[in-house]
């Protein structure tokens, strides 16, 4: 059976190189006899597996000394409430941006334990742009200004990292971390699922300054202390063992392709093709205002979504071209295209639709 470019949301594509790597080590992972699903997690070969994959992150993503790196799991979601739980430090509120259905779902969380001020938003324009950071209104006792990196439903995407006036900044980065380099000194804590760029679903990356943590909410789960969860690697209880495997084979696949500088030029070649051929004529729309425009989700949409979505999503199954649906939140069509969706998947992309867009 031949591969098809999968354009899902998340779960996503993973690169081939990965996959043939986890195929190949299945049943007997590196001579132990055994797959890496069937290790303790306390003996040596999956020890040597957790600590590899976080030196490689740290290498990638180029984190500072003085971050630590959690692998946890409950996915972004659980982090809605987590963050909260940890961040606000004896302080009463925390300020949002936001940019799309991801942000309100945090904000709302964080209601369980202080208040969440909305320090701007882009509701009214129906989440088509990033409001100007000179607008927003930020309080200076707020414990954390939270952002979402990239709005994965309506494909927004900050491209500078704002400014907050020594607030600390959390971004909910589930849709676009790795995509390429980031100043993460410039961030107090940076949360994603992996389910996107990173590798199967079931851990959470969480990236945090070391001395925002060791203060939580009383109630707390010590598996959501990060605190806790730092002082034991992670191990606590039994984490999600094979994703840990996967996401470390993804990041060595990162070094491989040359590292987030070499991958973010071949994101904005991929969407930039994508955005020029939309642009370039009537029939499929964006409305993402350019400057904001996601490289990582694309949505459009096309004339008639009654008569066209539904033909159009079965012409490009058809050539093997998946998960183009669109969030239920917005319709259309959304193209994600992650860093292991290769050149050549976007390229296909573009055919089809003009294929389509003259032939219906
Ligand atoms: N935040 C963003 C930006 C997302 O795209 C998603 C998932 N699509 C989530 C949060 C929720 O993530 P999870 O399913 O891992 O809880």
């Amino acid at each position: 059976m031949s591969r098809i470019f999968n354009f899902s949301a998340g779960p996503a594509t993973l690169p081939l190189a990965v996959l043939e790597k986890v195929q190949a080590e299945l049943l007997n992972y590196q001579g132990t006899g055994m797959g890496v699903m069937e290790m303790s997690h306390r003996d040596k070969p999956f020890m040597d597996i957790a600590n590899a994959c976080e030196a490689d992150l740290r290498e990638v993503l180029g984190v500072p000394a003085n971050y630590k790196v959690l692998f946890m799991q409950g996915g972004a979601t659980a982090q809605f409430g987590i963050v909260p739980q940890n961040l606000l430090r004896g302080k009463t509120s925390a300020d949002f941006v936001l940019t799309g259905d991801w942000g309100k779902k945090a904000i709302k969380e964080i209601g369980k334990y202080g208040k969440g001020n909305v320090a701007a938003t882009a509701e009214a324009e129906k989440f088509t742009h990033i409001p100007d950071v000179a607008g927003w209104k930020l309080n200076s006792d707020a414990a954390y200004v939270h952002i979402t990196t990239n709005e994965t439903i309506h494909g927004v995407q900050f491209r500078d990292v704002p400014n907050t006036n020594g607030v600390p900044l959390v971004a909910d980065a589930s849709s676009d971390i790795a995509c390429r380099p980031l100043d993460i000194s410039k961030f107090g804590l940076i949360y994603a699922g992996a389910q996107k760029n990173i590798g199967p679903a079931g851990l959470t990356i969480v990236i945090v300054r070391e001395d925002l943590i060791g203060t939580v909410l009383p109630g707390t789960f010590g598996i959501h202390d990060y605190k806790q969860v730092a002082e034991n690697e992670s191990m606590l209880n039994t984490p999600s063992t094979f994703s840990w495997y996967v996401c470390g084979l993804v990041f060595q696949w990162m070094k491989a392709e040359g590292g987030l500088a070499k991958i973010g030029e071949r994101n904005e070649r991929k969407a930039k093709a994508l955005y020029d051929y939309i642009d370039s004529q009537d029939f499929y729309k964006n409305p993402v205002a350019r400057k904001d425009r996601s490289i990582m989700n694309v949505p459009f949409t096309l004339p008639n979504p009654d008569v066209n979505d539904a033909e159009f999503l079965k012409g490009a199954k058809a050539a093997g071209l998946n998960g183009l649906k669109g969030h239920r939140a917005v319709g259309g069509m959304r193209a994600s295209i992650y860093n292991a969706m290769p050149e050549a998947g976007v390229a296909a992309l573009i055919d089809y639709m003009q294929y389509f867009a003259k032939t219906r």
